[in-house]
């Protein structure tokens, strides 16, 4: 028989679900209250636990949820979560009949799919439409073709939605194009409802607000428009704890292919974090971590399993085998990490945390 160890975990992953639904409240507030903020928990809630997620976004108010696929949905529906799920991206013709037990919300993303839901009389349905992203949604010629030959009014999508290429940039003109032919189509079909904007495109003011925006990585506290002074809290902490100290030589090398190389007499701590947890390889010789106040280098490469710091100038009482460093946390964000070594923080954030003990923080 095995048996279960008991020991501290190496790396923990915190999620404050209190951040998330307050950063919920923050974008609810500047979209006004005839704009619907849906919440975008596709891939895992960006890795952060789908059901604990999509429950706390709930109490926070929000009545609509995004996922990536039928799994997601019907994991949700089987943790009896309620309320309104849509799908972007599913088979609808051989799942038609799930969408409607589960009553799921399919995005229909191109002709075939529009026929799918017809054929299979699956309502209500979000239209997603192309205007300059070219990844899903109808083209132009395609809702027009739909439109004139009665299509819409026999089954109207409830939601017409399309995806801004640009946001990040408010000066980008991709989003003045992006904007006007999305607002043509919306003229046209006259949906109870119109959705454009993700979390850049909020801050790109009420003309792209429409109906209804789709928050995902807001949420989770990136700042992707970089707006200052930033009204969202981090949501992600991680931590991991020293295994290990030791003293390395001056003019010793440390890691793989010996890119760091001691100046000093030093002593070092191997910590219990590494690439299998999303912490990036791009991170070797880039980034600091905190001990107790103290910055602590990161030298040399990131090993699958472990890290190695650089704790000679932090007492040694604060840096002993057992203590926790810390990786992630108010002061230094995903944001952060992504800028320190060129990584888009949504990637970032939907790979950290693997294999790390999680805690989830703050729900109300
Ligand atoms: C992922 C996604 C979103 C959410 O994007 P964020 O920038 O993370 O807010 C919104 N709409 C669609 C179609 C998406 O694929």
């Amino acid at each position: 028989m095995l048996r279960t160890l008991v020991r501290p975990a190496n790396a923990v992953f915190e999620v404050n679900l209190g951040a998330i639904q307050a950063n919920f409240q923050v974008i609810s507030a500047l979209v006004g209250p005839h704009v619907r903020v849906a919440a975008v928990v596709k891939s895992d809630a960006y890795g952060l636990g789908l059901v604990k997620i999509a429950r706390a976004l709930i109490n926070a108010g929000c009545d609509l949820l995004f996922v990536a696929n039928l799994d997601e949905a019907l994991l949700l529906r089987s943790s009896h979560v309620d309320g309104l799920i849509a799908v972007f991206w599913d088979d609808l013709a051989k799942f038609g009949r799930s969408y409607r037990s589960n009553g799921l919300i399919p995005v229909v993303n191109n002709c075939a799919q529009l026929e799918a839901v017809m054929a299979t009389r699956t309502q209500p349905y979000f239209l997603n439409v192309e205007t300059g992203f070219s990844r899903f949604g109808l083209t132009f010629s395609d809702v027009r073709r739909a439109y004139l030959s009665g299509t819409f009014d026999r089954f109207p999508p409830s939601v017409v939605l399309s995806h801004l290429a640009c946001s990040e940039r408010v000066a980008d003109q991709t989003n003045i194009l992006q904007r006007n032919r999305f607002r043509t189509i919306y003229d046209l079909l006259r949906p109870a409802s119109g959705s454009l904007a993700a979390s850049a495109g909020v801050w790109l003011g009420k003309s792209y607000h429409f109906d209804m925006v789709r928050v995902g990585s807001a949420l989770y506290g990136l700042n992707d428009a970089g707006i200052q002074p930033n009204p969202l809290q981090p949501v992600a902490g991680l931590r991991a704890r020293i295994l290990d100290v030791r003293n390395v030589a001056r003019r010793e090398s440390v890691g793989y292919g010996a890119t760091f190389r001691t100046d000093r007499n030093s002593r070092v701590a191997i910590a219990g974090i590494g690439f299998k947890n999303g912490l990036p390889w791009a991170c070797a010789n880039k980034i600091s971590v905190r001990i107790a106040g103290y910055l602590a280098p990161v030298i040399g490469t990131i090993c699958m399993e472990y890290i190695v710091v650089d704790i000679t100038d932090v007492p040694e009482a604060l840096s002993s085998p057992g203590t926790f460093v810390t990786l992630l946390n108010e002061d230094f964000t995903v944001d952060d990490l992504a800028t320190s070594v060129g990584a888009n923080p949504a990637e970032l954030l939907t790979r950290l945390g693997a294999g790390c003990t999680r805690r989830y923080l703050n729900s109300c």
